[in-house]
């Protein structure tokens, strides 16, 4: 049986092996899914991830879980019974399972807090057996056959896995600061003084950043003591999410996404995703006076008596300086922190793909249908740089089921895609139930 390893237990990982489970079940064929993860399943969404204290809202409704829109195109004569199969993981059947489902109903659907949604992707986890190798991915280096990938555990050990496949979730690292200095947060650090209730007593705060990051930071903020909090962002406005039925529509089918060009892609995803606060974090701030924002990019941080300036840019002004007690970098992820763990003989092997030095631009342009980088001959998927090639909802947990689909679709031409190899060096370990 061929062999998919995936970097990092989130949403993306559960919903691909969760689909494998279903696809073994019926008798279809599926790769093995062996899952990498350094903290626990659904790990972004605890404490421990840094992303966030676990205590706040998702910005999605829930019932985007990982079968959603359960629309599986691929096996002819038998989506139907995929579909059916895949319920058995959603979010209505672990409130069902867990005795909540009527409450949920009640209280008109709330979306859960983030504690909340890494519990649903451990109880998929534990119900499909999910094999999960603990430990950092580390390395990444090609194999002669797919990849080879270095794990480091907690006790110092290192293994090496070999994969036919590979994928690559998450946004890497919260622990990057703007600047190193004891009043500029890291995202982590946020979290981690705010888990101790021991957030800095500030008047005048910085948040730099204007998406899911920023928003929960803000949800964060204004239950405290400030003075002020601005939001430091290069848009013009603080831009709400666009959540009609005709946008949200757009991320749960892709499909309608390549009758668009490219003009009209970025159009979509500026309106969308970057930069713009979802409906609910914006009713919460539009209440608070103490919220506003300030249009730039962030030149330069300096140090103030006590605190930080920051020296903001913008093309048709003279630069502006700012001073704050506290700043919050809260711009999120770096799309390419995985190429960090690439070696030499990968990075190469991925610029002869992509035709060129390893830049954003181009890897997004090289993703294909099932969404890794096309012209490479080992699969390396890169689900989170596929919205402006595949659709905008997939980086995000707009479309988990079709998600799966693209990445477990056997080879046109092969007899199946479930084959050979093995992840070698280590038994997984499997969780307990
Ligand atoms: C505060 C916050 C709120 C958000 N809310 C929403 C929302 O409501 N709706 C929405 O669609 N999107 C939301 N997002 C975006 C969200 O990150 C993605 O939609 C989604 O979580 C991505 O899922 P994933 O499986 O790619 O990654 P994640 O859930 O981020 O999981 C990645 C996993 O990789 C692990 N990992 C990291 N480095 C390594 C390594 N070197 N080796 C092995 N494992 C590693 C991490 O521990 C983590 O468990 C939010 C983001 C943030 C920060």
């Amino acid at each position: 049986m061929q062999t998919l390893l995936v970097v990092g237990a989130g949403p993306k990982a559960l919903a691909v092996a969760a689909k494998a489970h279903v696809l073994r079940k019926l008798g279809l064929p599926a790769p093995r899914v062996v899952v990498v993860e350094p903290h626990a399943v659904g790990g972004n969404w605890l404490p421990s991830g840094g992303w966030t204290d676990g205590r706040h809202r998702l910005g999605t409704s829930p019932e985007k879980d990982v079968g959603f829109p359960y629309h599986s195109t691929w096996a002819r004569g038998r989506n139907r019974e995929i579909n059916e199969a895949m319920h058995a993981f959603s979010w209505t059947a672990f409130l069902v399972d867990q005795g909540g489902y009527a409450e949920w109903i009640d209280r008109g659907r709330p979306s859960p807090h983030h504690h909340v949604w890494a519990k649903y992707l451990q109880w998929v986890g534990h119900r499909i057996e999910l094999e999960v190798v603990s430990g950092r991915v580390d390395s990444i280096a090609p194999a002669a056959d797919g990849w080879l990938v270095s794990v480091l555990g907690e006790d110092g050990v290192r293994t090496q896995l070999d994969a036919d496949e590979l994928m690559i979730t998450g946004p890497g690292r919260s622990t990057r600061a703007l600047a190193d200095h004891p009043k500029v947060l890291s995202i982590s650090e946020f979290w981690e003084l705010a888990g101790k209730r021991a957030l800095p007593v500030s008047s005048r705060v910085a948040v730099i950043g204007g998406g899911e990051t920023a928003g929960s930071a803000l949800d964060e903020l204004v239950c405290h003591d400030m003075l002020t909090v601005s939001v430091i962002s290069p848009m013009a406005t603080l831009y709400t999410r666009g959540e009609s039925y005709f946008e949200n529509s757009l991320y749960s089918d892709p499909g309608k996404w390549a009758g668009l060009n490219l003009e009209q892609r970025r159009d979509v995803i500026r309106r969308t995703d970057r930069g713009v606060f979802s409906v609910r974090v914006q009713e919460s701030l539009l209440g608070d006076n103490r919220v506003h924002h300030l249009q730039g990019r962030v030149m330069r941080v300096t140090d103030r008596h006590e605190g930080v300036e920051l020296t903001l840019r913008n093309p048709l002004r003279a630069d502006q300086v700012h001073a704050f007690d506290l700043v919050v970098d809260a711009t999120g992820g770096q799309p390419l922190w995985f190429l960090e763990l690439f070696d030499a003989d990968a990075a190469d092997l991925l610029e002869l793909s992509v035709g060129g030095p390893l830049t954003r631009a181009r890897i997004e342009a090289a993703i294909g249908y099932d969404l890794a980088v096309s012209n490479l001959e080992s699969k390396l998927y890169l689900p989170n740089l596929a919205a402006l090639t595949q659709g905008p909802g997939f980086p995000n947990l707009s479309c988990l089921g079709e998600l799966s689909d693209r990445v477990l679709r056997p080879v046109a031409g092969g007899s199946e895609v479930a084959a050979r190899a093995a992840v070698s060096g280590v038994e997984p370990l499997r969780l307990g139930k």
